[in-house]
This record gives C-alpha cells, structure tokens and sequence, in this order.
C-alpha cells in the first residue's frame, strides 16, 4: 500500500501544478485585453487632444484672416475721411472707425491667447508623443511576455499530463477515483502527509494506534477528521520528489 499512496502523492502534486497552471493561464487572455484596452485609451487621449489643437490653428488663422481684412477696411475708410462733406456724417465715419479698431485690439488679444495655448498644447504633444511611444514598447513587451508564457505553459502541461498518465496506469482503478473524488470534495487535497503525529491538512492528531498502523502502511488508514488519505513520509525517494 506504501507504494500506491506514494504514487498518489506524486499524483496530487502534478494535479496542483497542473491546476495553478490553468488558473495563471486562463487569466492571461484578460491581462493582454486589459494592456491593450490602456493603450488604446492613451492614444485617445492623445487623439483628441491633437485634434484639438488643429481646430486652434484653424481658429488662429480664421482670426488672423479677418485682422487683416478688417485693419485695410480701416486704413481705406481713413484714407476716404477727407472726402466727407458734412460733420454729421464725418463724426458718424469716426466713431465707426474707432469701434473697428477696438474690435481689431480685440482680435488681437484673441490670437495671442490662442497663440499661447497653441504653445503650451504643442509642448504637450510632445512630450505626450513621447510618452506614448515609450508606453507602447512597454505594452508591447508585456504582451509578448505573457503570450510566451501561454506557450510555455501548454508545453510545461503536455509534460505534466504525460507524467500524470505514466502515474495514473500504476494505481488501482478503485484508489484513483477515491482519489478523485477526495480531490474534487477538498480542494485538490486528497493525500495528506502525517507529521509529529497530526494530519498535515486538518491538524488533527491522530490516535498512537493509528500513528503506527500508519508507519506501517499495510491498509489504506483515512484521517479520522478530514477523511483524507493520509500518507506518513519515511523519506522514500519518489515521494521527496513530488
Ligand atoms: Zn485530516
């Protein structure tokens, strides 16, 4: 009996390589998703702010074009005001010019805030493009990274599943799904070594009677608490291994 509840220990232990594996595995497809989903949101944001600053320098030319038009529509009527006939309608030539000119000031003040703007969302597009670059070779290798890994793991668990097999043909049908069944009630948990005299997954004591039948490992002797297969270590080669 010694030898098959030593088998099973080395079955338990690639089970719960196995079993760890699956876990990581199965959470990297959603840890590349998510890497991809933040890099997409930078280069939205990067994106927008761009545009952006395209529609400023639409804007600034818009203004600069009607500055223009606007300064020559004043030297053209000032250049006209010595024809004016009457004072009524000389004051009435001034007083739109001076509204003009203001309005000009105006447009003036309005292209050199749009200026300063168009600066300061220059350096930040700068930077930012830099940043982004840099965040994307990062991502990038993240993702590769992981995808490796994902390889690595279905490789590392082809070898698992073959050692698994080689130890599963040499237990008995009836103590594999015992086994099984044990696994699947506690957790992947079936065998549990006995050590200073307590179950090693209950803590459990066990009576001196059963500690030496134990030692001896003539029958298959259940944890009278967690009904686990209990297994007292000797030090025997196959099991040091698991
Ligand atoms: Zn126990």
């Amino acid at each position: 009996m010694r030898e098959k509840v030593e088998r099973l220990v080395v079955l338990q232990a690639i089970d719960l390589r196995v079993q760890e594996m699956e876990r990581e595995k199965s959470g990297i497809p959603q840890s590349i998703a998510s890497l991809e989903e933040e890099l997409r949101k930078e280069e939205d944001k990067f994106r927008v702010e761009k545009a952006e600053m395209e529609k400023l320098g639409k804007d600034r030319r818009q203004k600069e074009k009607d500055l223009e038009e606007e300064t020559d529509r004043v030297k053209k009527a000032e250049s006209k005001v010595f024809e004016i006939k009457t004072n009524k309608e000389y004051q009435a030539v001034l007083r739109e010019i001076e509204s003009a000119k203001k309005l000009n000031r105006q447009r003036e003040e309005e292209i050199l805030e749009i200026l300063e703007k168009l600066e300061q969302g220059q350096k930040w597009i700068t930077g930012a493009e830099k940043d982004l670059e840099g965040k994307r070779k990062e991502m990038q290798a993240q993702i590769s990274g992981l995808k490796q890994k994902e390889a690595s793991f279905e490789q590392e668990m082809a070898g698992e599943v073959r050692q698994k097999e080689e130890q599963e043909k040499e237990i008995p049908v009836e103590l594999l799904s015992k086994y099984r069944m044990l696994a699947g009630k506690r957790q992947g948990i079936a065998v549990a070594r006995v050590a200073h005299g307590a179950c090693q997954a209950c803590h459990m004591n066990l009576r001196p009677q059963l500690y030496i039948e134990l030692q001896k490992q003539e029958t298959l002797i259940l944890c009278p608490n967690c009904s686990r297969i209990l297994f007292w270590d000797n030090g025997s080669t196959k099991a040091e291994r698991a």
